[in-house]
């Protein structure tokens, strides 16, 4: 079946591409696990020449990899030259650690010897989304490769030649022939390849509802996932905050990959006083985002990914108007070709209201009124999503003690936007999914954590 590619910036076909039939997908994963049959006793100082030579292909190509994600999704292309940037350093990351993080444990007991080794599983399967089309899949390739395991990739439907260039780097880098293989799939072929045996365990960053699909799945067929879903991070503002810079972070934070990412700022929730000064900063910085074609330097705010996407946010913001919602900004589809959304933003936000209870997956903030610290922290704490958190007050002792024990999410940070980095865990709580990625955990998810016994 042939399938196109839009660019979201100008809404007009780029090219055309082949899906696979279920049985040529099938047939890919015998072969990526006759790959790993070999890899898997590889040392990893072998494994670590290929992940060195696939993060220098990745820096020093990085211009056309950034020009393939803005064609693409829409990405600035400044951005798609920093994601490239950052999946070396977590090649790289993983290619100087892996052997340590991976090193047998000893364990006294009463055998002469026993030990925790951490063996590679096999064949894992990768369901990833479009919004960093590069780093959602060197981040779950570097480790899983590095530990001794083969993967295969289901991209997105609108990133084919991402998907199709990351199998190219690992190939050019060194690593051997169909260890890490695209399948070129729509979603509905998903569960025949979760159903394959030598599929041994899964992993999906994409929305909550892929999650629960592909983990029901994986449940049935009794393998093990890891899920990075969705988010509606809370940015909790107190009344001593430093509002310069505070502001200044939640505008960046928001409009991330034109508001496209999971831990992106989504809703801010202001204690009362400073509320009214909050709006008209936050309007003020918003508003001076400069929106238009991504391959220019000058842009802050490209399209969106896709004309649907565009259309199902301006859905959730008309919705949360009409029950309440006050538009400050934005608040409209912009008169231009592609998929373009204006910088908005929203107060007087309630529960109830799609900006409040959803995920706003584009550039719109949702400004809340807070009584106090305790109503702002409920507030931040009420929603079905738990993958980062923000606070910001000039008390640093007191925001630690909110992050670390009052906030309800994977990752919350103090007077900074959240973000990943390859040294630390990645990952959610409640519907935003479970499992880590990155740093040790991450690695130590798809390993077989053995117990072995001498007598
Ligand atoms: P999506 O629609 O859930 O798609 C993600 C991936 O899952 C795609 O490859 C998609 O394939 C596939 N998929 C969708 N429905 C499926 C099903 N029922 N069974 C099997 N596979 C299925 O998400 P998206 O629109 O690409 O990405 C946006 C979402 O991802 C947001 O909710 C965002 O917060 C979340 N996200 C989370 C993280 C994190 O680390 N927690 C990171 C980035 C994004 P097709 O493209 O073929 O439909």
């Amino acid at each position: 079946m042939s399938s196109e590619v839009i660019n979201p910036a100008t809404g007009k076909k780029i090219r055309n591409y082949n899906e696979m039939s279920t049985d040529e997908a099938l047939k890919a994963v015998d072969k990526t696990n006759e790959a790993w049959k070999r890899w898997r006793s590889t040392t990893f100082k072998e494994r670590a020449e290929c992940m060195h030579n696939a993060a220098r292909i990745l820096k020093d190509e990085k211009n056309k990899w950034a020009k393939l994600m803005t064609e693409e999704m829409g990405k600035v292309t400044k951005s798609g030259i920093a994601e490239a940037e950052k999946c070396a350093w977590v090649c790289e990351y993983y290619a100087n650690n892996a052997e340590k993080f991976l090193e047998a444990k000893v364990v006294e007991t009463d055998a002469s010897k026993s030990y925790v080794s951490y063996q590679p599983i096999g064949v894992v399967l990768a369901v990833m989304p479009w919004n960093f089309p590069f780093w959602q899949v060197l981040r779950f390739a570097a480790p899983t490769l590095m530990a001794g395991n083969a993967g295969v990739l289901k991209h997105a439907s609108n990133v084919p030649g991402c998907a199709n260039a990351i199998e190219e780097i690992f190939r050019r880098a060194g690593f051997p022939e169909n260890l890490f293989t695209t399948l070129l799939i729509g979603s509905d072929k998903v569960n025949d390849i979760i159903g394959h045996e030598k599929i041994r365990a899964v992993t999906l960053t994409g929305s909550t509802p892929a999650g629960k699909a592909v983990a029901s799945r994986a449940g049935e067929m009794l393998k093990k996932t890891v899920l990075e879903l969705g988010g509606s991070d809370p940015y909790v503002i107190l009344k001593d905050a430093d509002l310069e810079a505070t502001v200044e972070t939640c505008v960046t934070s928001r409009l991330i990959n034109a508001g496209q990412s999971c831990i992106a700022a989504k809703r801010f929730i202001v204690v009362k006083e400073l509320k009214a000064q909050f709006e008209r900063m936050m309007v003020e910085q918003m508003r001076s985002k400069v929106l238009g074609d991504p391959a220019n330097d000058m842009t802050d705010l490209g399209p969106m990914a896709r004309e649907d996407l565009r259309d199902e946010l301006h859905k959730q913001v008309q919705q949360s108007i009409n029950l309440g919602a006050k538009c400050l900004l934005g608040g409209e589809v912009p008169d231009m070709q592609g998929a373009y959304y204006s910088a908005t933003v929203l107060t007087d936000v309630r529960s109830g209201t799609p900006a409040y209870d959803e995920e706003l997956f584009g550039p719109v903030a949702a400004i809340i009124e807070a009584q106090d610290e305790q109503d702002a922290i409920r507030i931040a704490n009420d929603t079905s999503f738990g993958l980062g958190a923000a606070i910001f007050t000039r008390d640093k002792h007191k925001g630690e003690q909110i992050a670390a024990k009052e906030l309800e999410a994977g990752s919350c940070f103090v007077n900074s936007f959240v973000k990943s980095d390859p040294r630390l865990p990645f990952g959610g709580i409640k519907e935003s999914g479970y499992g880590r990625e990155l740093g040790i955990f991450g690695i130590r998810e798809f390993v077989n954590i053995k117990t072995v016994y001498i007598k």
